[in-house]
């Protein structure tokens, strides 16, 4: 992860959103390769055009049977099979020997394409040559099921959408400079039936990856778009290589040796249910908030170094705290809580078998009460259930920390505080579905959880 050149980053998305000009410039940019998928699907479609009568061909491709002189999805899946295709660049696509890199790119070929790579057989094929051209990484690979199907554990993966009108005016400006006659509606018409057909079909839909990040690009130019997906990647990258991920940080060892012995002689620390946090694997420990004490709090008191989400303008607004809480192994947050990146690291984290601590309810509580938990919680913990990786979540209850240090106090004050583990939450009849009232159920049983250990 950390050596750039290996990086595998996906770019999916619908016809026309100017995937492969922002993949080309992300790769460029990075020093990868880039990888247009789109091109070997057109290029089979080339093939199985130029071997046929075109009226023959494209009366079996839309479904016409076999009646002896067409051709049946086995003739085309067998072309698919044995076609050579070399994958140079994705400006230069070698088939059988010959460079097919304009023909593939005309407009039969675009209006045959999505039915041919609708067939199971024809994306077999196209699945292992695209497989085989990410073996070593260090690729931008784009398409419609690159970041679900193809390449799914991806470093980064990306999901680029704009409207239906915005993607015909796109791809309209395009074509103008080399063809005066092309019409806006046709083109919209013809990207709104491949969007269908590539969204509906059975094997490999258009869909976006729920780990993939999601990019409306209507309102914004191609360099706002790049420049978003670079800052994406550094911004991680950044973090990844400031975080020990894989081995200790003594760096924080050193921090929790110290703030244990403030916290145990000025605040008393009282700490409880310890047995709770089991000694290995992954754990995500959800813990009520009331105040800035509570993160070092649940540092100094368990046995194992954890990793921590915090708000991201904790980061920015006093560098020098921000540069201390990266060190600390806290990665920020953005949008109210729901930003796939960090999702995704915590998900990572727990797969390593971390610990996480995450305040459900998002902000600390004014009141000293409990709050109602916000739905990213629920989301993690669904995404990272559904993707397999085993964890246990742990709530925890602190007391005291509003009034050691008040939200509107200047300085801390000597007043107990007490930390006090439950035991493991089971949410596995909330992980049938993932959508937002299911995640909020999961956040909210967390909550109760919390509020049955008491004070
Ligand atoms: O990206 P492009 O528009 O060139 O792709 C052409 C067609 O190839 C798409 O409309 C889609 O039917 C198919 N395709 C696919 N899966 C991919 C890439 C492209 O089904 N990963």
């Amino acid at each position: 992860m950390n050596n750039k050149k290996r990086l595998i980053i996906t770019i999916d998305g619908p016809a026309g959103v100017g995937k492969s000009t922002v993949s080309k410039t992300i790769a460029k940019r990075l020093q990868l390769k880039h990888i247009d998928s789109g091109a070997i699907y057109r290029a089979i479609t080339y093939k199985v055009l130029t071997g046929q009568v075109l009226g023959t061909v494209q009366g079996a491709i839309k479904g016409n049977g076999n009646n002896g002189s067409t051709l049946s999805e086995d003739d085309i899946v067998t072309i698919a099979r044995q076609v050579k295709i070399e994958y140079k660049t994705s400006d230069r696509i070698v088939l059988d020997g010959d460079e097919v890199t304009k023909q593939i790119r005309s407009q039969e070929v675009t209006r045959c394409v999505s039915t041919v790579a609708a067939y199971k057989g024809v994306r077999d094929v196209v699945v292992n040559i695209l497989k085989r051209l990410a073996a070593d990484g260090g690729v931008v690979m784009e398409g419609r099921d690159i970041g679900s199907v193809v390449l799914p554990d991806a470093d980064f993966k990306f999901y680029l959408d704009a409207t239906l009108q915005e993607r015909a005016r796109r791809r309209y400006e395009e074509l103008k400079r080399s063809d005066k006659d092309v019409e806006l509606y046709k083109i919209q018409l013809e990207i709104k039936h491949r969007d269908k057909q590539d969204s509906s079909r059975e094997i490999a839909p258009l869909i976006m990856d729920p780990g993939a990040a999601y990019i409306d690009t209507s309102i914004l130019t191609l360099k706002e778009v790049i420049s978003l997906i670079i800052r994406k990647i550094d911004f991680i990258l950044k973090i990844d290589s400031m975080v020990f991920f894989n081995s200790s940080n003594p760096f924080y060892y050193m921090v929790c040796f110290v703030l244990k012995l403030f916290y145990t002689k000025y605040f008393g620390l009282n700490i409880q249910g310890l047995e709770n946090i089991p000694a290995t694997g992954g754990v995500l420990l959800v813990c009520n908030h009331l105040s800035h004490l509570d993160p070092p709090a649940v540092a100094v008191s368990i046995p194992r170094q954890a990793s921590y989400i915090a708000r991201s303008s904790l980061f920015t607004v006093k560098p020098l705290f921000g540069w201390l809480l990266k060190r600390l192994n806290s990665y920020p947050i953005n949008r109210d809580g729901i930003d796939r990146d960090v999702f995704k690291r915590v998900i990572t984290l727990l797969d390593n078998g971390k610990i996480c601590l995450a305040f459900p309810e998002g902000t600390r509580s004014k009141t000293g009460q409990l709050q109602p938990a916000k739905p990213g919680i629920g989301m993690i913990i669904s995404m990272a259930k559904n993707e397999g990786v085993r964890f246990s979540v742990i709530p925890c209850r602190i007391s005291g920390s509003d009034k050691a240090f008040p939200p509107d106090a200047k300085w801390v004050k000597k007043y107990p505080i007490i930390l006090n583990y439950g035991k493991p939450i089971d949410i596995s009849d909330l992980l049938v579905k993932q959508d937002r009232q299911t995640y909020q159920a999961i956040a909210d049983r967390i909550m109760e959880h919390i509020g049955e250990i008491g004070v």
